[in-house]
């Protein structure tokens, strides 16, 4: 193999992967980011919550962004550094500060991360005035600017990111007016909703859609749809908080297999996307996880390429894909093999569409191979181990929840 491994991609993913590889001896390993520091999203979160799951320490995202960054070797990380295009055996297309030009890896791996669904992709009416922002970009704004953009908005969701989102806010000293969910139940796990309410004062209203925005510079209120009811709230801001995406654009664009239902590339158990010259891990593989397992999938992607390199992996067109079905909304990897690595160890990661309780079956080529019980929400992980059972030679693999 010739050419250096390249990650694209900053974030706990990248530089947990870039470590990891360092670590092992691999000295010929290339990290591009596009944006002048790295550390991925983190660098922006100035809250606490960040490292106890690698680090075993409690840090704010700036300087667990540092510490990933500080224990890679020098000149590893090149910022400013857009990858442009994937193509077929790890050739990449890039732009620096000397233009565009070609790069020949010897295994890459993707760690793009995920980014929040905008305004124009969530059906929202109304005018287009200053002050609706995402989570990600209300968090640099804060904490680079360390100004209020506005006094008394209006926080759109109930993933956690949306209670990240207060954190911030309360940094600021800006106390939301409310935080509206357009389900029946708050998304993000354990008491979210009490804390909102008790520790931040934030009441939370589900069943509650937001319908427009109004002003014409800065925002002056929103019409919210409650329980059939049309309500004007005035306010000045609206946080449009989670529903993430994969940063998957160069995916798309690229020979590589894009999976449906994560919307980010499909792998295999080895973290290898369709062409064995790529791997992917972290948020770019599915709508966001907290940065501890984002991390431990860097690490899990560059222990695969090593073995790849060691020639010890099964060949990539042994694989055999696994599909889903409603309520699960996803699944992955997506391509799994009969011999290696043992099922019972290797974690399978899902989650559901809907609230959803019942039994969930395994079957290979449509013999039925184990049962389990299966209670989810929606916006949770659901961790999965293939059952026992003999599936050699089997062509398709499938997971169905039982009428
Ligand atoms: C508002 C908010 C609050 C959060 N709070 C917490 C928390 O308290 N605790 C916690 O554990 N997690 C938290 N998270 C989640 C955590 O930030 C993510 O899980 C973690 O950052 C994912 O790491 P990653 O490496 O997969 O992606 P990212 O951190 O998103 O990094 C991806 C990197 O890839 C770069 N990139 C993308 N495309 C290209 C390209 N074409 N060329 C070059 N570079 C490219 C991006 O610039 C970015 O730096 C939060 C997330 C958000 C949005």
């Amino acid at each position: 193999m010739t050419g250096p491994v390249v990650i694209i991609g900053a974030g706990p993913a990248g530089l947990s992967a870039a470590w990891t590889l360092q670590q092992q001896g691999l000295k010929n390993v290339i990290v591009l980011e596009r944006e002048a520091e790295a550390g991925g999203l983190p660098r922006h979160c100035g809250h606490v919550g960040f490292g106890v799951f690698d680090f075993h320490r409690v840090w704010r995202g700036p300087e667990y962004a540092r510490q990933l960054r500080e224990r890679l070797a020098p000149g590893t990380i090149r910022c400013g550094t857009s990858v442009l295009a994937l193509k077929p055996g790890g050739e990449l297309s890039i732009r620096d500060a000397e233009g565009v030009h070609a790069l020949q890896a010897s295994q890459v791996l993707l760690t793009t991360g995920t980014r929040e669904t905008p305004r124009s992709a969530r059906m929202v009416s109304g005018t287009r005035p200053f002050g609706v922002m995402n989570t990600g970009s209300l968090q640099r704004y804060a904490y680079e600017t360390g100004q209020r953009p506005f006094q008394h908005p209006v926080v759109v969701g109930s993933e956690w990111v949306a209670f990240s989102s207060l954190l911030t806010l309360r940094h600021l000293g800006v106390r939301p007016l409310a935080l509206v969910e357009a389900g029946d139940e708050v998304l993000a796990p354990g008491p979210a909703a009490l804390i909102s309410d008790t520790v931040f004062g934030v009441p939370v209203h589900t069943q509650t859609r937001l319908q427009s925005i109004h002003g014409e510079e800065r925002v002056e209120g929103v019409t919210l749809l409650q329980h059939g009811e049309e309500i004007f709230l005035p306010c000045d801001g609206v946080i449009l908080s989670g529903q993430f995406v994969p940063e998957a654009s160069l995916v798309r664009q690229s020979h590589l297999q894009l999976d449906a239902g994560t919307g980010g590339p499909a792998i295999d158990s080895f973290w290898r996307c369709s062409d064995p010259s790529y791997f992917a891990a972290g948020n770019v593989l599915r709508p966001v996880e907290h940065s501890g397992v984002a991390a431990a999938e860097g690490v899990a992607a560059a222990r695969a390429m090593l073995q790849a390199r060691d020639g010890v992996l099964p060949a990539a067109d042994a694989a055999i894909p696994v599909t889903v079905s409603a309520p699960l909304a996803y699944l992955y990897p997506q391509r799994l093999y009969a011999q290696k690595p043992l099922h019972h160890k290797l974690l399978l990661r899902a989650r559901v569409s809907q609230r959803t309780e019942g039994t969930l079956r395994w079957l290979a080529d449509g013999v039925t191979l184990g049962r389990q019980r299966l209670s989810a929400r929606p916006c949770r992980r659901v961790q999965l181990h293939w059952p026992a059972g003999d599936w050699q030679g089997a062509r398709q693999l499938e997971l169905r929840m039982e009428p």
